[in-house]
C-alpha cells in the first residue's frame, strides 16, 4: 500500500487510508494537503480556500470522520450547504470515507419532513444539510446541536449569496460553543471574512493559490458533453482521428479501470496505468504503448508522471484535473518536440464552474466544438476503407481466395457481391445505429442554462407556481431561478448550468408520457430567429403529435404547487 505514501503523511489512519485507496485516490489535493494535518491535529478553526472541484469535500471529510465517534447517540458533526444536490453530493462523498457504523445524513428542504424526523430520531451522527431545513428542525426541536464538534460551511461563499447569512447565524448560536467551525468556500467575499471574524477563534486561513500558467504550443478545445455521453464521444473522436495516439486522462483508478473495460469491449487498442499497476507490469504496458500496439492509454495524473512519449496526437481530458497546474501539465504531453498536437477536455454539467476558472487560470485559448457527428464518423470510415483497399489490390489477386473469387463472379453480378461482400465485412463498424445519439446543451457564458418546461398558463401555472414547482422538486432556491417566461402552454426559465441536469432529472419524474415535462433548450438551430421561437415551433410539432395520442395526462398539476410553504421571510422570493 506503499502508494498512499502521501496521504499517509498527513496523519491518515489505516482505516482512512484503506477507504482511500477503494475510493482510488492517489494523491491528496493541494487543498487536501494543508488542512488535513491542521484538522487531525491542532484546535484551530480554519477557513480552506481553494477553486472549485479541487476536492475540497474531503479535504473535511478525512479528517473529521476519523475524529467522529460511529453511533455515539448525538449529532457530532454538522455540514451546511446551499443546495439539496450539493447536500446529497456531499453525503455521497462523505459516505465512500465513513468508518465502521457512523451514520452520514442528508436533511435538506423539498423532503419529507416525517421522514427525516425517523432517521434523526434512530441516530445520526453526521448531519449535511440546507440551512432552511436545519433550522427548521432546531426550532422544532428535533435536532440538537448541544454537542456538536464540527460545523463545516461548505461552498460559503454561495450561501451567502443566496441569502443563508441570517440563517446561517441562528443555526450558529444553537450549536455547542466549543465546536471548531470550518469555512470552505472558492472565493473569499468581505462578508465571509466579517462571519469569520464574529465566529471564529484561532483562525488559520489555508488558501490554494491558483497559479497563472500557460500552454501555447497545444491546440486547445472542448467539447460539452453528458456524463453519460463522454464514452460515446470519446469513441467518435478516435474514429476520425487516422492516427489516434493519446493519453485519456481520469481522475481515479476506478474511472481507469472502468474506461479501459469499455474501451477493450469495443475493440479498441487500450490499456491502463494507475498506481495500483506494479512496476513490472507499468513497464510492460509502457513498452507496449511506445512501440504502438496500443494507440490509447488511460492513465491518472499520478501514473501518466513519468511517461516520456513524445509523438502523442491526442491529450484527452476525459475528467477535468485537479487544477489547473494538472492541466497545464496534462496537456504539455502534447505538442511537444514541435509536434502539433490537440488538446480535448470535456465538460460535463457539473464540471462547467471548475472549468471556466481552469480556463481563466490558463490564460491560453481553448476553443469549444462540436463532437463529430455520426454522418461524419461513418463517411470518413468508408473513405479509410477505400483506401486501405488501394493498398491491398496493389498486390493483385490473393492465391487462397482465388477460388472463391471465381465463384462469387460466377453467380452474382461483381456490383451485387462487392456490396454483400462489404455488408458482411463491415456491418457494425458502418451501422449508424451502432453510435448512440449525444445531445448538446447550450451554455452561455454566464454558466446558465434555458430550460424548457412543458406547462404553461393554460394549465393554470404562473410565474410564480412554476418557480415553486422547480423549488420543490428539485431544490434549486428560488433567488436561482430566472428570466421566467410563462407562454400559454410552456414556459422558460433560467438556471445555473451546473444544476441544469439535476432540475430536469427531479422534473420529469413527474412526467409520465413520452414527453419530458422538462428539457435543456437546445443550441444552433437557424440564424436570425430568435432561439424561443424556433423552440416554440419545435414545441408545437411534438405537442400535435403527442396529443393524438393522448399524452396530456403526464403533466403535474399547478393546484400542487400554489400552497406556498410558510416562511418567516418573504425575502427569497423574487417574484
Ligand atoms: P470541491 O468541493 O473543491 O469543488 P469536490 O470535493 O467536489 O471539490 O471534488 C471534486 C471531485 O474530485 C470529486 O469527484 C472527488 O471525488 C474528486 N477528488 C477529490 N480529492 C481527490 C483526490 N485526492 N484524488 C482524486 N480525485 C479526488
Ligand atoms: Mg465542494
Amino acid at each position: 500500500m506503499t502508494e498512499l505514501d502521501d496521504f499517509r503523511s498527513l496523519g491518515l489512519c489505516e482505516e482512512t487510508l484503506e477507504s482511500i485507496r477503494t475510493k482510488g485516490f492517489e494523491t491528496p489535493s493541494p487543498i487536501q494537503r494543508l488542512t488535513i494535518p491542521v484538522l487531525l491535529e491542532d484546535r484551530n478553526d480554519i477557513i480552506g480556500q481553494a477553486q472549485t472541484g479541487t476536492g475540497k469535500t474531503a479535504a473535511y471529510s478525512l479528517p473529521v470522520l476519523e475524529h467522529v465517534t460511529p453511533s455515539a447517540g448525538f449529532v457530532q458533526a454538522l455540514v451546511l450547504v446551499p443546495t439539496r444536490e450539493l447536500a446529497l453530493q456531499v453525503t455521497d462523498e462523505m459516505s465512500s470515507f465513513k468508518r465502521g457504523s457512523t451514520v452520514v445524513s442528508a436533511i435538506y428542504g423539498g423532503a419529507s419532513i416525517g421522514e427525516q424526523l425517523r432517521r434523526l430520531k434512530k441516530g445520526v451522527d453526521i448531519v449535511v444539510g440546507t440551512p432552511g431545513r436545519i433550522l427548521d428542525h432546531l426550532n422544532r426541536g428535533t435536532l440538537d446541536l448541544s454537542k456538536l464538534r464540527y460545523l463545516i460551511l461548505d461552498e460559503a461563499d454561495q450561501m451567502l449569496d443566496l441569502g443563508f447569512i441570517d440563517d446561517v447565524d441562528r443555526i450558529i448560536s444553537y450549536a455547542d460553543e466549543n465546536r471548531r467551525l470550518l469555512l470552505f468556500s472558492a472565493t473569499m467575499p468581505g462578508r465571509i471574512s466579517q462571519l469569520a471574524e464574529k465566529y471564529m477563534r484561532d483562525v488559520k486561513h489555508l488558501k490554494v493559490e491558483s497559479a497563472t500558467v500557460t500552454a501555447d504550443l497545444t491546440d486547445q478545445i472542448y467539447f460539452e458533453v453528458r456524463e453519460s455521453d463522454k464514452f460515446d464521444a470519446l469513441t467518435r473522436i478516435i474514429d476520425v482521428e487516422p492516427d489516434f495516439y493519446a493519453i485519456v486522462f481520469c481522475r481515479t483508478k476506478v474511472m481507469v479501470d472502468e474506461l479501459v473495460g469499455r474501451l477493450l469491449e469495443r475493440g479498441y487498442a487500450a490499456d491502463g496505468l494507475h498506481g495500483d499497476v506494479s512496476q513490472a507490469q507499468r513497464e510492460k504496458i509502457l513498452h507496449k504503448f511506445k512501440k504502438k500496439y496500443t494507440n490509447i492509454m488511460v492513465a491518472t495524473d499520478v501514473a501518466a508522471r513519468g511517461i516520456d512519449v513524445s509523438n502523442l496526437t491526442h491529450v484527452i481530458n476525459y475528467s477535468l484535473p485537479q487544477d489547473s497546474e494538472s492541466y497545464v501539465h496534462r496537456i504539455g504531453r502534447t505538442g511537444r518536440a514541435g509536434n502539433q498536437g490537440t488538446a480535448i477536455t470535456f465538460i460535463s454539467h457539473a464540471e462547467y464552474r471548475q472549468f471556466v476558472s481552469m480556463r481563466k487560470a490558463v490564460g491560453g485559448d481553448i476553443r469549444k466544438e462540436e463532437i463529430p457527428s455520426v454522418q461524419d464518423v461513418i463517411a470518413l470510415k468508408k473513405r479509410n476503407i477505400i483506401e486501405e483497399l488501394a493498398e491491398a489490390a496493389e498486390e493483385g489477386i490473393f492465391d487462397g481466395y482465388d477460388d472463391m473469387t471465381d465463384e462469387i463472379l460466377l453467380r452474382y453480378d461483381p456490383r451485387t457481391a462487392v456490396s454483400a461482400l462489404l455488408k458482411m465485412a463491415f456491418k457494425n463498424d458502418l451501422d449508424s445505429n451502432r453510435y448512440p445519439e449525444i445531445r448538446t446543451f447550450s451554455v452561455d457564458r454566464k454558466g446558465t442554462a434555458r430550460l424548457f418546461i412543458a406547462v404553461g398558463r393554460k394549465d393554470g401555472f404562473t410565474a410564480r407556481s412554476i418557480v415553486d414547482m422547480i423549488q420543490k422538486e428539485s431544490g434549486l432556491p428560488n433567488a436561482r431561478i430566472n428570466d421566467v417566461k410563462i407562454m400559454d402552454e410552456f414556459s422558460f426559465v433560467t438556471i445555473p448550468f451546473s444544476e441544469a441536469e439535476n432540475v430536469t432529472r427531479a422534473l420529469n419524474k413527474l412526467s409520465e408520457g413520452d414527453r419530458p415535462l422538462a428539457e435543456i433548450s437546445q443550441k444552433g438551430g437557424k440564424k436570425g430567429k430568435k432561439p424561443e421561437e424556433r423552440e416554440h415551433k419545435e414545441y408545437r410539432k411534438k405537442d400535435t403529435a403527442g396529443r393524438g395520442k393522448g399524452k396530456r395526462s403526464s403533466k403535474p398539476h399547478k393546484d400542487k404547487y400554489n400552497d406556498r410553504p410558510e416562511r418567516k421571510s418573504g425575502r427569497r422570493y423574487k417574484l
